[in-house]
């Protein structure tokens, strides 16, 4: 089974297509569409305001009920989860 990969950027999974774009049009590995765009984010944000965006859009996708999780505790996984990825890595 092939290993699931998340975004670099925002932690959403990376699925066929998603993946986002270096300058020369090929396609980058770490991180979707969304974050990084040509060779560059899309985003100048810092890792609080993505944690915010995400927090956000799982909200509203439903993903909070689905998985029976208050916000609070969806802030607290993702303020465990993002400091793993790449682009917030210190
Ligand atoms: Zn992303």
């Amino acid at each position: 089974m092939e290993k699931m990969t998340y975004c670099q950027s925002c932690g959403m999974p990376l699925t066929k297509g998603t993946h986002g774009t270096e300058h020369d049009g090929s396609q980058n590995n770490d991180y979707c569409l969304y974050c990084y765009k040509h060779g560059t984010f899309v985003d100048d944000c810092t890792m609080d305001d993505m944690i915010a965006i995400s927090l956000q859009h799982m909200k509203e996708a439903g993903i909070l009920a689905e998985q029976g999780k208050t916000e609070e505790e969806t802030k607290e996984f993702l303020d465990s989860f993002f400091p793993e990825l790449k682009r917030w890595k210190k």
